[in-house]
């Protein structure tokens, strides 16, 4: 088992519906450490990739995205979860239905922060159906950028966001990725990687 997958067993809490907190070291409390060795982790899998700018959306991801762009030494951005009324064509947008609270958010990025000339890591703390990564995707293309590189920290293989993603061709890194997990027994099944 890797740092993460320690973690997730020695902390995480299965709940009913598919859900896995982990809110006390990553979604409400933050370990601080563990995110300074998050970053590091992504750094050795996307160093050769010229990294300009590492993107991902509001809340859980910004301390991702930050410990992540530190190591890079590039800025980081956040998309925002937005009112439609806010909207203006200074911004490229896309929606996003939330997983875990059921609703759809209008989700922005300003045009002053991303262009053509951008080499994206995006970033975040879960992929489940993968609807958080398409709206950053689709950003991003609304941006001519590139995404080089996707780093999840934890993915939830039982759910098709990660197959999709692959598919589409994209370099999808997950430092944990969970098959299965129980809410009666508490068991967690992690995939076999390199
Ligand atoms: P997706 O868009 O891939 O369906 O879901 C990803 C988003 O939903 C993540 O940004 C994360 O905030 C939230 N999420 C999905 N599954 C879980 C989960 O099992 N636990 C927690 N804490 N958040 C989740």
């Amino acid at each position: 088992m890797n740092f993460l997958e320690e973690r997730i067993v020695k902390d995480g809490i299965v709940k009913e519906n598919n859900v896995l907190k982990v809110d006390s070291f990553l979604n409400h409390q933050m370990d601080v450490a563990l995110l300074d060795e998050i970053g590091r982790e992504f750094h050795r899998r996307f160093a050769d990739k010229n990294i300009t700018k590492v993107l991902t959306i509001e809340a859980s991801g910004i301390a991702i995205a930050y410990a992540v762009a530190r190591e890079f030494g590039v800025p980081m951005v956040f998309a925002k979860k937005a009112k439609s009324i806010n909207i203006d064509g200074d911004m490229y947008t896309a929606e996003v239905e939330s997983f875990t609270h059921k609703n759809k958010n209008q989700v922005i990025v300003s045009k002053k922060f991303l262009s053509e000339n951008d080499r994206l890591l995006i970033v975040d703390d879960f992929l489940a159906n993968g609807c958080a990564l398409q709206g950053l995707i689709s950003i991003s293309e609304s941006a001519g950028a590139t995404v080089e590189g996707i780093g999840i920290v934890i993915e939830k293989g039982f759910q098709f966001g990660g197959r999709s993603i692959r598919n589409l061709g994209y370099h999808l890194e997950s430092l944990a990725i969970v098959d299965g997990m129980d809410p009666v027994t508490k068991q967690i099944k992690f995939r076999k990687q390199e």
